[in-house]
């Protein structure tokens, strides 16, 4: 049953967009695709973008370019979901899988079998072929608790870059130091992930993971060396100080 907010959000209300993707999670939330704590963990982000205007800034786009060179780089990328970014953006993550040649793989906080399976329904009637994260016996990344931990001998166990938007601290932290490189879509440059992640993009799913898609498709041309320009130039400290600058003075911005 869809949300009765989706269909009554005038589409001159200043919160508009954001009002529709509240009403998509919530809708995700009653179809059991996302937990509770999934729709709380949404609500977080919103106060951040909302500080940034909502709007892909300059800081985030340097980031993104830098995660599709970063990708792009890969021997292995794969694509961590989690039930919001399945509610948010499941038909772009499948594109990005595409242009990427990446596995998609689904490892969720508050996992149960339920869960699980409708995560894997939305992926597969977006387009995905393979999902990834539902089997029997899978590895498992050091230093998380089951079923945390799991990963998809094909995917992540398998991955050298792992792309996990919002994710919590706790995995970000273990697939680091499993030697991976981890990519994240945060709005919070606060938070653990955000710091401890390899490359960081401060703005919402919604806008980041197209925009990646378009990122990727102009740097695949590149060679190796220009990419690795990309990616050594990059600080992500730096750019989580950035963006926290662009909040901290969004009271001062039109
Ligand atoms: P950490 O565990 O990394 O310290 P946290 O505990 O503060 O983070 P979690 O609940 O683990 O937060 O993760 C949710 C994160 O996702 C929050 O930082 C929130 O700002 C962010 N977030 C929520 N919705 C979106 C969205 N649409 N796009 C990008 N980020 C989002
Ligand atoms: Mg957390």
């Amino acid at each position: 049953m869809k949300s009765k907010d989706s269909h009554d959000i005038p589409p001159d209300h200043p919160r508009y967009e954001s009002l529709k993707l509240r009403a998509k999670v919530v809708d995700a939330y009653k179809a059991g695709i996302l937990a509770d704590s999934g729709l709380i963990a949404h609500g977080r982000g919103e106060a951040f973008d909302y500080l940034l205007g909502e709007k892909t800034s300059t800081v985030a786009k340097k980031a993104i370019e830098t995660a599709a060179a970063t990708l792009l780089l890969a021997e292995h990328p794969v694509i961590s979901v989690n039930g919001n970014t399945a509610a948010l953006v499941s038909e772009e993550i499948v594109d990005l899988a595409g242009a990427l040649d990446a596995k998609i793989e689904i490892n969720l906080f508050y996992r149960t079998p339920e869960r699980v399976r409708a995560v894997k329904k939305v992926l597969r009637d977006a387009g995905a072929l393979e999902v990834l994260g539902s089997e029997e016996n899978p590895e498992h990344i050091k230093g998380l608790d089951s079923p945390r931990s799991r990963a998809s001998r094909e995917g992540v166990y398998k991955a050298d870059v792992v792309l996990v938007p919002l994710e919590d601290g706790d995995r970000a932290e273990a697939l680091v130091s499993n030697g991976k490189k981890v990519v994240t879509v945060d709005l919070n440059p606060l938070s653990r992930t955000a710091k401890t992640a390899t490359v960081t993009i401060v703005d919402n799913l919604v806008r980041v993971i197209p925009s990646l898609t378009r990122e990727v498709e102009r740097l695949r041309g590149m060679d190796k060396s220009a990419l690795q320009d990309i990616t050594r130039n990059f600080d992500n400290q730096q750019n989580l100080k950035d963006s926290l600058k662009l909040m901290i003075g969004s009271y001062s911005r039109k």
